[in-house]
């Protein structure tokens, strides 16, 4: 109220010169509110009570006058009414508008087509002027000069919109930005040569082109080459691993046309595949040719039984499924597996043969292979290195924020119906026995005491006891229960104390409880937790969009874990279009030892994949187990990470002499779940069986060796929390795009406050990351766990909705649901890059967002490339244009420098080629640290 004091007598005050800054600025606009201001200026006080002529027109119902914004020095309600909602309404508007021009009768004149065609028109990454080509008629100078930079572009007729096919919707949204981003595309319409016109474009754009890479002191050039060729090489390394053990995006037969999904999706979803959809089930089961719209008869006796057993979701759970339905079988297929002297099971493709039929990396190639990662990422320069792409990545997306922030939200107000809560997210990180939140376990718990108290439900030290009796031993009744008295609440307890967290799975404190509601293999039979699992699938189903992938524990204590596991799931009918399973492996060797269970880890290791092989082998021995697999992604590996790993060997023991009590590091259990799924991967998709895949929990605490493993051997990770502190590792899950999923409400209550998680660095850097509930009956309070995990991080990290549905893609895309799935969700186009992947309706991420992140990242990778290729021998000064960088082919046409590599960019044109006006070549040369 300060100001108000400021006398008002004519003089010039520094609210009047803000005052004709600010005016100049927006001359032209035409702004009613800015005039309105403008004239009374010395005369009224801004701050008087009368309102300016031109306000009396802004007044909406209901507005009270003292509601109307006015202007100070630090606030300008004209300039901030441009950066929101009324603007983009106007923009909606003017998009629908087009949509009609089309047919004529809505045709707006505007000097470049509209302000959308001429904003979007450009590539993303192009952001310099894009905020002000906001402005609403499009004629400000700075607007056009990028047209101007590109000789071949036609320049836009006005009456573009008029003459012009008419684009349907759809199309519209998917491409706003087809017809005049790339030259190329506009000139002969070949859309395929579209992405890499765009691409060269934004590596011109980026000045990475130029002569500049290699531009500086030789020896820096030669010491960033020599560093690019080690991070090459981890790469390469992962490469390797990653397709042996077929985990790469197409090696898996679910992600195939034919795959069939049984039971079927819902049916609303699936509309228009219909016909698609059954013809490809046709197939599978072996009938008719055309069994999607003939008669009942031409069906197949089962897709005839199939039809009619169909359910709404939320609603029977399981009904839809009858295992007779998948019967038969099929049957041996002849080849052969054994376990070898160091633990890995090996297949062979038949009797006779004598060499192995994939050869598995052995435990020492690993680990020399994870010593050469361990190195390089504890090199100093290669930190530094590191460290300063990482940081230049987040600047870049900070700046990219601030120049298209109203962009992006104007683009995905355009989008109808969609909005974050109706984009599909997956919750790719959910521990199955804590999927209910405590109120839903509690109510549970309650009903069942009420309803059937002498139900026999567990038999300890030779006795048989009911569930009255049970809550009789410990001196509860279901009056007493409340959710103080369950204490599975880990917010307070549990920081830093895994143990402490592990015995909170235990309601009141009490581990029979958890035997008899939290655990499959029971008294039961775990029909408790398959009752509570099928009310949160109901209420999964009913909300639609929240997808999870439940983790569920095989142990390896015994052999029949996994016809256990699996019958449970079958024998409850447990399947649902909204959830997957992955199987998780607790890293317990230790205890099983010390409690005479076994002795030595190739028990571990037996009673973990000897079932697969055998059902792989043959699907028939374990029927159940080969329909349940067909739900499976993978692998997890979990427990406490923090507790320390002595090496007590130089050279560690193959499995069957581990007889130690000591529990073997997590880099050699991954490495002996990374070995056996490669065999077992090499059959099952040899077999058209789905592959499996590993993502175990990783960096959550403990060593950051967890996290070379991973990079060197895991589809993906859950957690990630230490990539913080080893930034080639993080580079490396960058540049590979590693899925991340992270629980930055879980870590908050173990490991790291929530302010310190590095979810939100990750996230603008570019990395891979999703968001998960992780525990949320120990972590969660709300009914939508995932949405609760969104809402917070919104909240602490200030996410945008645009931000919030990137996370959701993300997770999709990270997620093990089959392809066919994944492009209902997001497109049909989902498995291509950039915004030929991105369907804006579907997705709700503008396509420029997703533009600006794949340019990013084909530059970093362009850029270590080039440093990697560079040989400092043949540069005889820092200037010279090392020649072996140019792919040949295009040495002769090529109309650039000769140090510019093409391949990206086999139809795009020197001319291209603009100054840097995002990376200076400081950001490319980073000063080394002391080395
Ligand atoms: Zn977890």
């Amino acid at each position: 109220m300060a100001e108000n004091a400021i006398p008002n007598d004519g003089q010039p005050t520094p609210y009047d010169v803000h005052t004709r800054e600010s005016d100049g600025e927006y001359e032209g606009v035409g702004h009613t509110g800015a005039a309105g201001f403008e004239a009374p200026g010395d005369v009224n006080s801004p701050w008087n009570e009368d309102l300016p002529e031109g306000e009396h027109d802004e007044l909406q119902d209901g507005m009270l006058p003292r509601d109307l914004p006015k202007r100070t020095t630090f606030y300008d309600p004209v300039a901030e009414r441009q950066m929101t909602q009324t603007d983009a309404k106007l923009f909606y508007q003017r998009s629908k508008a087009e949509g009609r021009s089309a047919s004529g009768a809505w045709a707006l004149p505007t000097p470049l087509g509209s302000p959308m065609i001429a904003s979007g028109s450009r590539p993303a990454t192009e952001y310099g002027a894009d905020s002000l080509v906001l402005d609403p008629d499009g004629n400000l100078p700075e607007t056009q000069t990028p047209w101007k930079s590109h000789p071949e572009m036609p320049a836009q007729p006005p009456e573009h919109n008029a003459t012009s096919e008419p684009l349907s919707k759809t199309k519209a949204y998917a491409f706003p930005a087809t017809t005049q981003t790339q030259p190329g595309l506009a000139s002969d319409g070949t859309e395929a040569r579209g992405f890499l016109d765009a691409q060269a474009a934004h590596l011109a754009n980026a000045g990475l082109l130029g002569s500049s890479l290699f531009d500086t002191e030789p020896h820096i050039t030669s010491e960033l080459s020599s560093i690019s060729k080690n991070i090459q090489r981890i790469l390469d390394l992962r490469h390797k691993y990653i397709s042996l053990s077929n985990q790469g995006p197409n090696d898996n037969p679910r992600d195939g046309p034919d795959w069939e999904i049984y039971p079927p999706p819902p049916d609303p979803a699936w509309k228009e595949g219909r016909a698609g959809y059954a013809g490809s089930s046709g197939l599978a089961s072996g009938q008719g040719a055309h069994p999607s719209y003939g008669s009942l008869a031409s069906l197949g006796k089962n897709e005839a039984k199939r039809s009619t057993r169909k359910r709404k979701p939320g609603q029977d759970i399981g009904e839809d499924f009858d295992m007779e339905d998948l019967l038969p079988l099929p049957g041996d297929d002849g080849m052969t597996f054994e376990m070898d002297e160091s633990g890995v099971y090996q297949v062979f493709e038949s009797k006779e043969s004598e060499e192995p039929a994939i050869k598995v990396p052995t435990i020492r190639d690993f680990y020399m292979d994870l010593d050469e990662i361990l190195t390089t990422s504890s090199d100093g320069p290669t930190k530094s290195f590191a460290f300063r792409r990482l940081q230049y990545l987040e600047g870049k997306f900070n700046l990219y924020v601030l120049l298209n922030d109203y962009q992006e939200t104007a683009d995905s107000k355009k989008v109808p119906h969609r909005d974050f809560y109706n984009v599909r997210k997956v919750d790719t990180h959910v521990h199955h026995s804590a999927c209910m939140n405590q109120k839903h376990l509690l109510r549970f718990i309650k009903s069942k005491m009420k309803k059937f108290p002498n139900e026999v439900v567990l038999y300890r030290d030779g006795k048989h006891l009911t569930l009255a009796e049970v809550f009789a031993s410990i001196n509860l009744t279901a009056y007493d229960l409340s959710i103080d008295t369950l204490d599975m609440h880990a917010h307070t307890d549990s920081f830093h104390r895994f143990d402490k967290f592990n015995l909170k799975y235990n309601p009141v404190g009490e581990s029979r409880l958890r035997t008899i509601f939290l655990k499959t293999d029971n008294f039961i039979h775990g029909r408790y937790l398959a009752e509570i699992t099928k009310e949160v699938i109901s209420d999964l189903e009913s909300s639609k969009y929240q997808m999870v992938e439940w983790r569920v524990s095989i142990y390896g204590k015994t052999i029949d874990e996994w016809d256990k596991l699996a019958a449970w799931v079958v024998d409850n009918k447990l399947f649902s279009h909204n959830v997957r399973w992955l199987i998780q492996i607790p890293r317990l060797y230790d205890v099983y030892k010390a409690s005479g269970l076994m002795d030595t880890y190739e028990q571990i290791v037996r009673n973990v994949f000897q079932p697969l092989f055998e059902v792989t082998k043959d699907p028939s021995s374990h029927p159940k187990l080969h329909i349940f697999l067909q739900r499976v992604i993978g692998f997890d590996s979990v427990d406490d990470e923090s507790k320390v790993e002595r090496r007590l060997f130089k050279k560690y023991p193959v499995p069957k002499v581990w007889d130690t009590k000591q529990n073997p590091p997590y880099s050699y259990w991954i490495y002996y779940l990374y070995s056996n799924m490669t065999s077992l991967n090499y059959w099952r998709k040899k077999r058209g069986f789905n592959t499996l895949v590993l993502r175990p929990h990783c960096g959550e605490a403990g060593d950051s060796e967890h996290l070379a493993v991973a990079a060197l051997t895991c589809h993906s990770i859950s957690h990630g929390l230490l990539l913080r502190k080893v930034p080639l590792l993080q580079y490396i899950f960058y540049l590979d795009q590693i899925g991340i999923a992270m629980s930055p409400l879980s870590n908050n209550a173990l490991f790291l406050a929530y302010d310190r998680n590095p979810f939100h660095q990750y996230f603008k850097r570019g990395l891979n990351v999703s968001l998960s509930s992780d525990d949320p009956l120990q972590f969660a309070f709300t009914k939508e766990p995932l949405i609760e995990e969104y809402a917070v991080a919104a909240q602490i990290y200030k996410l945008g909705s645009v931000d919030m549905c990137e996370l959701a893609k993300n997770s999709v895309q990270q997620s093990g649901y089959e392809l066919s799935i994944k492009k209902k969700w997001l497109g049909p186009n989902c498995d291509l890059p950039g915004k030929q992947g991105n369907t804006m309706v579907n997705t709700n991420v503008p396509d420029r967002r997703v533009e600006f992140r794949l340019h990013t990242l084909l530059e970093e990778r362009d850029v270590l490339r080039r440093y990697a290729m560079h040989d400092p021998s043949q540069a005889s000064s820092g200037t010279a244009a090392p020649s072996n960088t140019v792919a040949p082919e295009y040495n002769g046409s090529s109309a650039r420098p000769a140090n510019v590599s093409t391949d990206l960019s086999p139809g795009s044109k020197g001319q291209q080629q603009q100054p840097s006006i995002v990376e200076s070549p400081q950001a490319l040369h980073p000063a080394l640290g002391p080395a």
